[in-house]
């Protein structure tokens, strides 16, 4: 039985993602705290799959902020990289990286590349834990087919989000509202799957 708590950690800094994952929880009747809010600091991404970072974070999370928390994990996965950057997205223009250098790094591997060759998806795992020794931490998976551009194009969203081309709305990740990106994201396929999974108890 999955009940629903009053309260809940995102276990996230991005404020990017803060932002997207309380618009798209907002239906669920739940206070939403920010784990930077409980000055919970962020443990290290040691795991070698979105699963297992997920489930580091939400463990960490509910550990240090007595109470149950969700985590997500996410990236992106090039095809003609073999799937990199992955798990290392965040951190793809190295140890210091931010948006601008992932984006530089991401282009400068695809130089070259024809258009048909640029195929790519965004991948979220979402991970719901009860307490942080919950042995069977709920998950939930999404992901965002798209195309990567030579330059980037629109300001809004967040990380990759210039450089991701969706053909059938001609145009960027970042060209998108916040809630057309809400409705049609990695982030929030997996988050509607949560919702629905409390919603049916
Ligand atoms: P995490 O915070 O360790 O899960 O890192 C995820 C990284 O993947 C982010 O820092 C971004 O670089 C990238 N990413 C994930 N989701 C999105 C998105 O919706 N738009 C753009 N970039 C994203």
């Amino acid at each position: 039985m999955m009940l629903l708590p009053n309260t809940l950690i995102l276990a996230s800094h991005n404020s990017g993602k803060i932002q997207e994952m309380s618009k798209i929880l907002a239906s669920l009747e739940v206070t939403l705290i920010s784990q930077s809010e409980l000055n919970i600091t962020e443990p290290e991404e040691t795991g070698l799959t979105f699963i297992e970072n997920a489930i580091i974070k939400a463990r960490h999370a509910a550990r240090y902020g007595n109470m149950p928390a969700i985590a997500d994990d996410s990236g992106l996965e090039v095809d003609a990289l073999k799937g990199q950057p992955g798990i290392y997205s965040a951190r793809y223009g190295g140890a210091d990286s931010n948006k601008e250098k992932n984006i530089a790094k991401l282009l400068a591997e695809l130089k070259g590349i024809p258009e048909s060759q640029r195929s790519a998806r965004y991948q979220c795992v979402i991970v719901y834990m009860k307490h942080w020794q919950d042995p069977t931490p709920l998950i939930f998976q999404g992901t965002w087919e798209g195309y990567i551009l030579n330059a980037p194009q629109g300001i809004g969203g967040f990380g990759y989000d210039p450089i991701f081309y969706l053909p059938e709305y001609q145009c960027s990740a970042a060209e998108l509202s916040e809630e057309q990106k809400n409705y049609l994201s990695h982030r929030g396929k997996a988050l509607r799957a949560l919702i629905s999974a409390f919603r049916q108890k």
